[in-house]
């Protein structure tokens, strides 16, 4: 038996059940619903498509990373897919400038459940050297929700593939009985992400009332009279 195998048995078996020690390499005692999610995201982990896009340095490693020299394919991951409906991952890798968050996450709402997103590099994470900058976000995930976040400025492939294994581990863990890890089997659609509007900075639709709100307090300061300015 491969060692391949042996792990798969190996998550296989339940916690509540011993199996001597001579038969472990060859038997599992398992449940229906164990087994059905060990077979469900053991397909799901190893045929992850990513999206082919990138934005800035970074995205040159993730390149190498699908190179022969690290071979991506190895984990069942080679196939960039040009369109978001066939992604189920998104690799945000590079700086995100406030022109580019919009058709993220525009992207992004394309894409079919299940999706992940991992962000790579300190740009795509927290805004990297250029944080605070007058065109940067300081990180993607103050707009779309991120699985996996792989630091460096750049990351190697090396450490790509890492997160790339931790977002199969992720996976791994989901379950179809557990809705709160599977939200998208659940009743009626997915909901989107509110796509930022792009005018003389960049405005995220989900914080309309607290702009709104510094906009009045801005304006009782301006007049003096909070009266006047409610009116
Ligand atoms: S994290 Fe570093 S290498 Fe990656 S996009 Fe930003 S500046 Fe470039």
């Amino acid at each position: 038996m491969t060692q391949a195998n042996e792990n798969f048995l190996k998550e296989l078996r339940h916690p509540d059940v011993s199996v001597p020690e001579g038969m472990q390499s060859s038997v599992a005692v398992t449940t229906f619903g164990r087994l059905i999610d060990s077979i469900y995201n053991w397909g799901r982990r190893n045929s992850i498509w990513p999206m082919a896009f990138g934005l800035a340095c970074c995205a040159i490693e993730m390149i190498a990373t699908a190179s022969s020299r690290f071979d991506q394919a190895r984990f069942g991951m080679e196939v960039l897919r040009a369109s978001p409906r066939q992604a189920d991952l998104m690799i945000v890798s590079g700086t995100v400038t406030k022109k580019m968050v919009v058709p993220i996450v525009r992207l992004y709402n394309q894409m079919a459940e299940p999706k992940y997103v991992l962000a790579m590099g300190a740009c795509a994470i927290g805004g990297g050297p250029f944080k605070e900058g007058y065109n940067v976000v300081s990180g993607i995930d103050k707009y779309i929700p991120v699985d996996v976040y792989v630091p460096g400025c750049p990351p190697t492939p090396q450490a790509l593939l890492y997160g790339l294994i931790m977002m199969q581990k992720k996976i791994d863990s989901q379950s179809l009985s557990d809705r709160s890890s599977t939200p998208w089997y659940g009743r009626g659609p997915s909901e989107e992400v509110p796509v930022p509007i792009l005018g003389p900075d960049i405005i995220d639709p989900r914080q309309a009332f607290l702009l709104r709100r510094l906009a009045e307090e801005a304006q009782v300061g301006a007049t003096g009279d909070g009266r006047e300015a409610s009116a």
